[in-house]
């Protein structure tokens, strides 16, 4: 029987980011290298909390992805240190930020697979991130000639799929969005009165968790990206 989330769909929405590649590991790596380079200054605890914060503020003036992480991790360790933070620090912060740009982007296990399923679909590949990243890592992954169009957007929220739905003449209750984020790919889609379905990753980060659970007329969770696309 026909997933209840692909009945009356024309057109499929796959996240990138930890739903098609892996991203948030080499983010997670970082942190834990933060969290050494200020040990003498904070336990880790306090330091995860306090750049979250930073990142959460930081996300309406500088947007999603590594150079904006990188500027949070600087004025968090300037903040925890009091100013004292060498000048090393800054650099071997602004070196981690130059290697999660470059990266070799890692293809999770059974994506191939999923989409070969999917093949004859309209599938539209909804990233979210700075530009030039996700350009490289889409072109890297070797997966952009599965969609029929990339969309590269700077936040996913409700108006932002609605741009993008309207782009592709889609309707909203004929689109599914999957993503394995319950904040970003799934209650954007069902505030527009789409479905969504949430393919959780090993690693999430710490803004976009959520414990909501799903709604069976609306939105669902599946172990992996092919049970939502089988
Ligand atoms: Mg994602």
């Amino acid at each position: 029987m026909e997933r209840p989330w692909l009945i009356d769909i024309d057109a499929i929405g796959i996240d990138g980011d930890d739903t098609l590649w892996h991203s948030e590991r080499h983010f997670s790596v970082t942190e834990e290298r933060f969290a050494e380079l200020l040990a003498p200054w904070a336990p880790a605890e306090d330091l995860a909390a306090r750049l979250l914060h930073t990142e959460r503020s930081n996300l309406a003036v500088f947007g999603y992805g590594v150079k904006a992480f990188v500027i949070s991790m600087i004025e968090t360790a300037i903040e925890v240190t009091g100013g004292d933070l060498p000048v090393g620090a800054i650099e071997e912060i602004i070196g981690w930020g130059k290697e999660l740009h470059t990266h070799p982007t890692v293809v999770l296990p059974g994506v191939v697979d999923a989409l070969s399923s999917a093949a004859g679909r309209r599938l539209i590949l909804v990233t979210k991130g700075d530009l030039f990243h996700q350009e490289s890592k889409v072109a890297a992954s070797g997966l952009a000639d599965r969609f029929e169009a990339i969309e590269i957007v700077s936040e996913k929220d409700p108006a932002t799929y609605a741009a993008v739905l309207k782009r592709h003449g889609v309707a909203p209750e004929r689109f599914v969005m999957i993503g394995n984020s319950v904040r970003s790919d799934v209650l954007p889609l069902v505030e527009l009165g789409g479905r969504a379905v949430h393919v959780p990753h090993e690693v999430t980060w710490g803004h976009e968790m959520s414990d909501a659970a799903p709604d069976d007329a609306a939105w669902w969770r599946v172990p992996s990206l092919g049970a939502a696309l089988g």
